[in-house]
């Protein structure tokens, strides 16, 4: 018996075989990673791999049988796989694994090209939590959708294959930089200022004042068939450009945009395709997180009950007693001690790159406002089954008290009634355009779903 708890390395306690699982799984990782950029993005991913996976289309209307797998793709932003089990779902309930798929990025803005001084940019509104210096001067991606005049819906991707021009926010050189290094650190680059290069060859028209504007809308409208006034009516977003790269000599880490959460949502998808749980499992790829989770798609919205509903009315239960028989894990990303900035954070309860899955009782900020607190009761549940399978785990909070905070989706499924618990993955860097996690944790948070699902 040990006496006293000590956080494990993975990596350290990790033999040959086990290390190869680890790498292996982290390339299949990085590949979602680079096809999943933004909550439209990563569903259709996971659509394409739950079609691969035998999982076919999501019905409200139809009766669910055992062994059925089906994805439900709510507006194209937030996927729901849904995998029905043998057991009793009345008194056996539902396996939930809910992460998000959206993070911090550029929005455009609704009206957003403008010509100034010989160059086209494009203005953004930024969505969720970014230090906003940090997004000028890198290769930008422009991914979304715009709606043509008559309902044509058009899938724009630049600046992700080599071959692709990029999108820039212009910073301002050191020389001419005494002021803005006077500011603090949240006005260095203010919001307005966030303007995207689009092009800078003018047409030649002497009479138009914009002529730079106007050829870049022509090459819009060859390759799109789209004007300026289709803008009015898309969702585009700037996210850094490129691929997921390993980090250090060793490649024990790896750096990339989204990790947040797609670190968490990649081991969920990956449990419910690859083990035959004998319970039912609905594996969720929110969209909303990173700005509230309100909406259509957000963890807010009624969907999930709608979805449970359905399950339950298929085999003659009573949703309330579903809900209150089901469990969920929460897979969110959590903050990684640093020891660059020690300041912020508790270092006997503070989560570490390496050490597996963190399980955090609750979220939140200023005396645990806002969040979740999971019973000790299920916490229990939890470390025994996870101990059980051998995923690796530790415990954490998000920084030391009063130094911040930060929520979860946990609070919403658990105001359905469904015990939940955050569960995630140690990030350094979070919430800057390239983050940081190891390839030890994702693996240990897919042992960890896993564990869940058995
Ligand atoms: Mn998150
Ligand atoms: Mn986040």
């Amino acid at each position: 018996m040990d006496l006293k708890y000590e956080r494990k390395n993975v990596y350290k306690i990790s033999d040959k075989d086990q290390l190869e699982k680890i790498y292996a799984f982290s390339e299949d990782y990085k590949k979602f990673l680079d096809s999943s950029k933004t909550e439209r993005d990563a569903s259709h991913t996971a659509k394409k791999l739950a079609e691969e996976n035998g999982f076919t289309p999501f019905s409200f209307s139809e009766k669910l049988k055992k062994g059925d797998k089906r994805y439900f793709i709510n507006r194209d932003k937030n996927i729901f796989l849904i995998r029905v089990g043998e057991k009793d779902i009345a008194t056996d309930g539902i396996r939930i694994m809910v992460a998000h798929v959206d993070s911090p990025r550029l929005d455009l803005k609704p009206n957003p090209m403008y010509e100034e001084s010989g160059i086209c940019y494009l203005k953004t509104h930024y969505y969720g939590g970014i230090k906003k210096y940090q997004w000028t001067a890198i290769p930008l991606a422009l991914h979304g959708v715009v709606m043509l005049k008559g309902g044509k819906k058009v899938d724009v991707c630049i600046g992700e294959d080599d071959s692709d021009p990029v999108f820039y926010i212009t910073d301002l050189l050191p020389h001419l930089a005494g002021e803005q290094m006077k500011k603090s650190a949240d006005k260095i680059i203010e919001g307005e200022s966030l303007n995207a290069i689009i092009g800078g060859l003018p047409e030649d028209d002497e009479e138009d004042k914009e002529s730079v504007k106007t050829a870049i809308l022509k090459l819009l409208n060859g390759k799109y068939g789209l004007t300026e006034a289709d803008l009015l009516c898309s969702e585009l977003c700037l996210v850094p450009a490129g691929k997921a790269r390993d980090v250090g000599l060793d490649r024990a880490l790896i750096s990339a945009y989204g990790h947040d959460d797609k670190v968490c949502a990649y081991p969920e998808m990956r449990a419910i395709f690859d083990y035959d749980s004998p319970h039912t499992v609905i594996a969720i790829f929110a969209d909303k997180e990173e700005v509230g989770s309100d909406g259509t798609t957000g963890m807010q919205s009624k969907v999930i009950n709608d979805v449970i509903d359905t399950i339950a009315y298929s085999f003659g239960a009573n949703p309330i007693e579903v809900r209150y028989n089901s469990k969920c894990i929460s897979a969110d990303v959590t903050a990684g001690y640093d020891p660059s900035y020690s300041s912020v954070f508790d270092k006997r309860n503070s989560t570490y790159v390496s050490c597996g899955a963190a399980v955090q009782k609750y979220t939140g900020a200023r005396g645990k406002s806002s969040t979740n607190d999971a019973p000790a009761e299920y916490i229990g549940w939890i470390r025994d089954i996870f101990d059980d399978y051998g995923a690796i785990w530790q415990t954490g909070e998000l920084g030391a008290i009063d130094a911040g905070g930060g929520g979860t989706v946990a609070k919403h499924v658990a105001n359905l009634g469904i015990d939940t618990i955050d569960v995630g993955v140690p990030v350094l860097s979070m919430h800057a355009p390239y983050e940081i996690i190891s390839k030890a944790d994702v693996y240990s948070m897919y042992l960890c779903c896993l564990a869940f699902c058995k």
